[in-house]
């Protein structure tokens, strides 16, 4: 019988490129529901396309607006708004698979109760992850939902990692010596750092390898998504700080690696396109084709490595201390950069601002101790209040 399945965020970028895995297997995959933010245009382009059985709006203006173009297209999808029907579709039990596809902290209360629904969940949403740790794996162990991931770099370790370990098991008594999470180091790995002052939106999101929503791409530009994802496997596979490494890879070839005791190391590679984990969190433990042209070794030209430069990324150092620190210290940090990578999207601060801004928040907020949904939920508003704050007040 074919998968039912949830996307959460379905007009982004992860979005479209598991509509596009989805459409090439009609057999094994059926769209129950699609959300999108207040895109109207792109969500019907996606019921018109897919005709899924739901799909979910932020507000009731722009539901409303979809609703009308629904009906006179003669399209059998139901319109719903607001972020009860987010989380009513990432439960619904009908529904196999959610893809966690929201981009920031507003993708975590519908990904929280797809696990407590036991769904299969391919995360791409990192924030919903960092900002909420082991609240969220626990509601997935205690409720019997799988959590997969998508981040490219997380689903090369989960290849890259023995049996065991996908089950579950702890990387120490597995072999496992270290985690190489690679990046490609953005489109500013080279720029002199006097010119760093001068960087415009439009030079930030525009990444050499990959093609991706806004603010990840901002993020990869000031390297916080590295930090995020730092965090991210840490949490994912139960690591220790010293169970980590970041290296710099700029082709973007090896998605990461996994360094054994024996001296093996293991990597997952391919083209730098999101439908290889994608099509492999969907189908999981089965390979199935996902429009991405195997690699042509002999057509690559470079295969290089280099250190992390911390004072050229001073947000990638930011976030390796908040992962020390702990979850008050990753939930704020999330919550700052949101503020901050948006702020700087709008021009209201600079490039360089960003990481100011973010350490700012990070001291401030660095002892809390959020023990509960509502703790990090609080914390997460004050800080980004603070943050908001301080960017009136002059950074
Ligand atoms: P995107 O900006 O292209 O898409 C974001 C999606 O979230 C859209 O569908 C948008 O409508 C929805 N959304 C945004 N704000 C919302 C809100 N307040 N309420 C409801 N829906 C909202 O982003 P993306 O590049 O697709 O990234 C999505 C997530 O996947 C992010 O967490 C990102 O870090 C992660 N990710 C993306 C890539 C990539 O290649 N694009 C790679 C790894 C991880
Ligand atoms: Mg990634």
């Amino acid at each position: 019988m074919s998968k039912q399945v949830t996307i959460l965020g379905a007009t982004g970028s992860i979005g479209l490129s598991t509509l596009d895995v989805i459409s090439r297997h009609p057999g094994q995959f059926e769209l129950f529901a699609v959300t999108g933010n207040t895109n109207v245009a792109g969500m019907l382009e996606i019921c018109q396309t897919y005709q899924p059985k739901v799909a979910v709006m932020a507000n009731a203006d722009a539901a409303k607006l979809l609703q009308q173009q629904i009906e006179k297209n003669g399209i059998a999808t139901e319109v719903t708004a607001g972020v009860d029907s987010l989380v009513d579709v990432a439960s619904h039990s009908s529904v196999d698979i959610v893809m966690a596809a929201i981009v920031g902290g507003a993708g975590l209360l519908p990904t929280i109760a797809a696990a407590n629904a036991g769904k299969r969940i391919c995360l791409a949403n990192k924030e919903a992850l960092v900002m909420s740790g082991d609240l969220f794996l626990d509601a997935v162990s205690n409720n019997g939902a799988t959590l997969l991931p998508v981040d490219s770099e997380h689903n090369a370790i989960f290849q890259s990692m023995p049996p065991e370990v996908q089950q579950g098991a702890t990387l120490s008594t597995s072999g496992v010596r270290k985690i190489l999470l690679t990046g490609s180091g953005g489109p500013f790995l080279t720029k002199p750092l006097e010119e760093f002052g001068e960087i415009t939106p439009a030079m930030a999101v525009a990444h050499p390898n990959w093609d991706m929503g806004a603010k990840i791409s901002v993020d990869s530009a000031t390297m916080m998504n590295k930090g995020l994802e730092f965090i991210e496997a840490r949490l994912l596979f139960n690591a220790s700080f010293e169970q980590m490494e970041v290296i710099i890879h700029p082709q973007s070839i090896i998605h990461s690696m996994v360094s054994y005791n024996d001296g093996s190391v293991l990597a997952q590679m391919g083209q730098p396109d999101m439908r290889t984990p994608i099509a492999h969190t969907l189908s999981y433990p089965a390979r199935i084709e996902s429009g991405v042209e195997p690699l042509d070794f002999s057509q690559l030209a470079d295969f290089t490595f280099v250190k992390p430069d911390f004072n050229r990324f001073p947000n990638l150092a930011l976030a390796l201390e908040a992962s020390k620190s702990g979850q008050g210290a990753t939930t704020a940090l999330n919550a700052s950069n949101e503020v901050a990578v948006e702020a700087f999207l709008q021009g209201e601060i600079r490039f360089i601002d960003i990481a100011q801004l973010n350490e700012r928040v990070l001291n401030a907020h660095v002892n809390s101790k959020p023990n509960s949904l509502s703790d990090i939920l609080e914390l997460d508003a004050q800080a980004r209040q603070f943050a908001k704050q301080v960017i009136t007040q002059g950074i």
